[in-house]
């Protein structure tokens, strides 16, 4: 894998975000990312030694674009694979939240509550 299935990324940086599977619906909260992503830029930081400087960044592969579940139907690779005829992951509603706009209880349970809106 080289250059040419890096650039398949459309840098959008939504994986760099928290985000959850929950049933139909893949949860992303835009005010929470990776220590390493600068959201003004929507680049990483650390882009050439992510995967040493980040412990939870994992390397985009073929069965990721493939099965990952946590990935947006606007990601490139998602889009390359089902272009392929190769995306087995079920479609899923995007859903974003902001976790700063959440009242202040406890963090699941105001994550809970935003599913269910
Ligand atoms: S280290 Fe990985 S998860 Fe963090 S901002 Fe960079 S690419 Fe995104
Ligand atoms: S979701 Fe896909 S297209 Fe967007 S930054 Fe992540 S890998 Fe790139």
């Amino acid at each position: 894998m080289g250059k040419c299935w890096e650039e398949k990324c459309t840098k959008c940086g939504l994986c760099c975000h928290e985000k959850a599977v929950y049933g139909k619906k893949l949860v992303i909260d835009l005010d929470s990312w990776c220590e390493f992503f600068d959201p003004k830029t929507k680049q990483c930081t650390v882009y050439a030694e992510r995967f040493t400087r980040c412990e939870r960044c994992k390397k985009m592969t073929y069965l990721k674009a493939m099965f990952a579940s946590y990935l947006p139907e606007s990601c490139g690779y998602v889009a390359w694979a089902r272009s392929h005829h190769l995306r087995f992951a079920k479609r899923r509603i995007l859903q974003f939240i902001h976790s700063k706009n959440c009242p202040q209880e406890d963090s699941d349970d105001h994550l809970y509550k935003a599913f269910q809106a």
